[in-house]
């Protein structure tokens, strides 16, 4: 009897911890992404913090993680949550993450936060200087970057948005952009898990991302690739991705 209760014991440690190792990434995302939100917060009370952003601009939905808005500036954050070292400069599409050798590509985030500039530029109607982009990278990575461009980590953050002191926008100016943003932003619950929408925009954005060459999943290089039946589209981080679709 006691050896049964034994062997339960152990399978019950054993289940745990299985499903914590699932859990991990997960939840260090949620906290990561929950940490720079904190970070936000606690800027002084002229900034206007704007967490995970759904907008849409001219048909297209995209998301944006964080925007802040201030007289000195309208801040346009895209975090990643990436272990290991990374490699990247300003001109090249993809970057890369190296982990004890494992090499990871990943779409240049420089020019992934650039594009969300130029909508919010196309939707707020204000000139390209008046936005700052900024790349965080959450404890864990090491930067290996060479970029013209802010790319941080994520201790930095606030020190670096604070250092910005010259006033670009009024007060009346600064009023309207928050309306604004508070207008569009996708925020009802309703709609942002409408199933329906969701999943047309994940449709166009898989299209979009494969004509253009990216890896739908990982956001990796897609590659052609020679299989049993032809030319295929593949995904360049293979193994670790298996992204697979016609030529
Ligand atoms: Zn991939």
């Amino acid at each position: 009897m006691q050896q049964y209760l034994f062997i339960f014991l152990l399978l019950l440690v054993i289940g745990a911890i299985v499903f914590l190792r699932l859990n991990q990434a997960n939840i260090r995302g949620r906290r990561g992404e929950r940490r720079i939100s904190s970070r936000l917060q606690s800027l002084p009370s002229e900034y206007h913090v704007f967490n995970d952003v759904y907008i849409e601009v001219q048909g297209r939905s995209i998301q944006i993680d964080h925007i802040v808005v201030s007289r000195y500036g309208i801040f346009v954050i895209e975090t990643k949550n990436y272990t290991g070292w990374i490699y990247g400069n300003d001109k090249s599409e993809f970057w890369i993450k190296n982990m004890y050798g494992n090499k990871y590509q990943f779409r240049n985030p420089l020019k992934q936060n650039y594009s969300h500039v130029k909508s919010l530029q196309c939707l707020l109607n204000i000139p390209e200087s008046k936005f700052i982009p900024i790349v965080v990278f959450l404890n864990g990575a090491t930067l290996k970057c060479d970029t013209m461009g802010i790319v941080i980590y994520s201790h930095q953050l606030r020190n670096t948005i604070l250092s910005y002191s010259t006033l670009v926008f009024s007060d009346i100016e600064v009023t309207r952009v928050t309306e604004l943003l508070s207008s569009v932003c996708i925020v009802e619950k309703n709609r942002r898990s409408n199933h329906v929408d969701r999943i047309k925009e994940g449709i166009n954005e898989k299209q979009a991302l494969i004509a253009s060459g990216i890896c739908p999943r990982c956001r990796g290089k897609l590659v052609v690739r020679r299989g049993k039946y032809g030319e295929f589209l593949g995904c360049s981080n293979y193994p670790q991705c298996n992204f697979k679709s016609n030529v």
